[in-house]
């Protein structure tokens, strides 16, 4: 593969900023607490994650589509319920 289509800002985005490890293109399952003391679930986020230590970054343009879903009046795909635990209930 040649190297020198990339970009150098495609290139700072691929690289992890914790380890420097090349990260990977995935897309993921994100949790965001709302403010209704609830979670907002969202599927298919595009992420660039690191393999070595689970750094995970968002594109700006990704980031933007989040935000504006949230805000949006979107309805949500489905509605689960969904226990939450804390882990210092465990006596
Ligand atoms: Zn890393």
């Amino acid at each position: 593969m040649p190297l020198g289509k990339e970009g150098p800002i495609l290139h700072a985005l691929s690289q992890c900023s914790i380890c420097g490890e090349r990260c990977e293109d995935r897309k993921i399952t994100l949790a965001l607490p709302n403010s209704t003391n609830g979670l907002n679930v969202i599927r298919n986020v595009p992420a660039s994650v690191c393999p070595q230590c689970g750094e995970t970054h968002f594109s700006i343009y990704t980031t933007g589509r989040l935000m504006r879903l949230l805000q949006s009046d979107t309805p949500p795909e489905s509605v689960a319920m969904v226990p939450i635990y804390n882990i210092d209930q465990m006596r």
